[in-house]
């Protein structure tokens, strides 16, 4: 074995474990200064200021991280743009923030949705809301570990999930599976006990989800084959109403439910690469049957935004979402044939 891991010498591999061994004594306590829980009233801090050197560790983070959270009106960030439960180093799993006036509202929880809410500069003890569209691992496997993680870095104040039925024995069991680590901490960081901060709310149609002094949450069921319910979810505040899709097939009916929105976050497949994909596999015509039945076509999500009325359409959970060879022209070329206004090929990170 070389002495040199990771391509550094001995001497320097020692000495990074050792530095990073003093300043991870208290890690929390570090995070917990860094990111005191944001009040609901709170202005946000720019995240420049915060932490300089998370805004240069991407070309794409930097240019991003340089707009702050406004302490009025609404942004949406693009967290993760991947579809699909397989990771990959161009694009995260699913999810989305809306930041209301500073305070964030989390659709999806893909893996990797703590780390990319903190690249985006939230900060997780200002965690209150947070929704699921439906129970696919790219949209929930880290929705335990999002109310977790942020428990751990201060959160003391409670969270709102809200879904599809079936959270509560999610979490339950995610609370059962890291007793080892809650009792430590409540024990030896004064920590409060975690589930009595989360309440669950599980419904399966559509519904006013929630209301509150700065947006209006309303669900609909769209048709995402064999996964019941999946909702789409539309969010109205003082300045601007943003729309999930959610996963879904091709349905018409999601055109109503976005009509006249500012923002449509669509999710979005490309046949010509699955079709080529498709040779590569052994059982390519059930996958490709599956994808179809599940997914929404670059042409069809464009019928989708042009009957909407939307402005803006952004695409979003692309499929597939780990080829490079797929430009941003070629996911856009097809919705444009149907849909004239602006069309934002979503990238990670991205404030809209
Ligand atoms: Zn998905
Ligand atoms: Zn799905």
């Amino acid at each position: 074995m070389s002495d040199q891991p990771f391509g550094r010498s001995r001497r320097d591999f020692m000495r990074i474990a050792v530095t990073a061994g003093s300043t991870a004594a208290l890690p929390w306590l570090k995070d917990a200064q860094a990111q005191t829980p944001a009040g609901a009233n709170a202005p946000a801090t720019p995240v420049n200021a915060a932490n300089p050197a998370a805004a240069t560790a991407t070309g794409q983070a930097a240019s991003q991280l340089a707009t702050p959270h406004p302490a009025k009106g609404t942004q949406l960030i693009l967290l993760g743009t991947k579809g699909g439960p397989t990771p990959s180093d161009l694009r995260a799993a699913p999810s989305n923030v809306l930041v209301v006036d500073g305070q964030p509202y989390v659709v999806d929880c893909g893996n990797g949705v703590a780390l990319q809410l903190t690249k985006a500069g939230i900060k997780l003890p200002g965690l209150r809301d947070i929704f699921l569209t439906h129970h696919h691992s790219d949209h929930n496997a880290d929705l335990g570990n999002l109310v977790f993680l942020a428990w751990a870095t201060g959160l003391h104040t409670p969270v709102n999930l809200y879904g599809p039925p079936r959270i509560t024995r999610m979490i339950d069991d995610f609370v059962d599976m890291n007793e080892i680590d809650l009792e430590v901490r409540m024990r030896e960081e004064g920590r409060p006990p975690l589930r009595p901060l989360i309440n669950i709310h599980e419904f399966d149609g559509p519904r006013l989800v929630m209301e509150d002094e700065r947006v209006k949450v309303t669900s609909m069921l769209v048709d995402h084959y064999t996964i019941k319910p999946a909702f789409a979810y539309r969010f109205e505040t003082r300045d601007r109403t943003v729309v999930f899709s959610g996963d879904t097939t091709y349905y018409p009916p999601l055109a109503e439910f976005a009509k006249g929105a500012d923002v449509l976050v669509h999710e979005v497949m490309y046949l010509p690469a699955l079709q080529k994909l498709m040779k590569t596999v052994d059982n390519a015509p059930t996958l490709l049957d599956h994808l179809v039945k599940s997914h929404t076509s670059t042409e069809q999500v464009g019928k989708i935004a042009a009957a909407a009325g939307v402005k803006t359409l952004v695409l979003s959970h692309f499929v597939p979402g780990g080829d490079p060879a797929i430009t941003d022209e070629m996911w856009a070329a097809d919705a444009r044939q149907h849909f004239a206004g602006e069309i934002i090929v979503g990238k990670d990170l991205q404030v809209i």
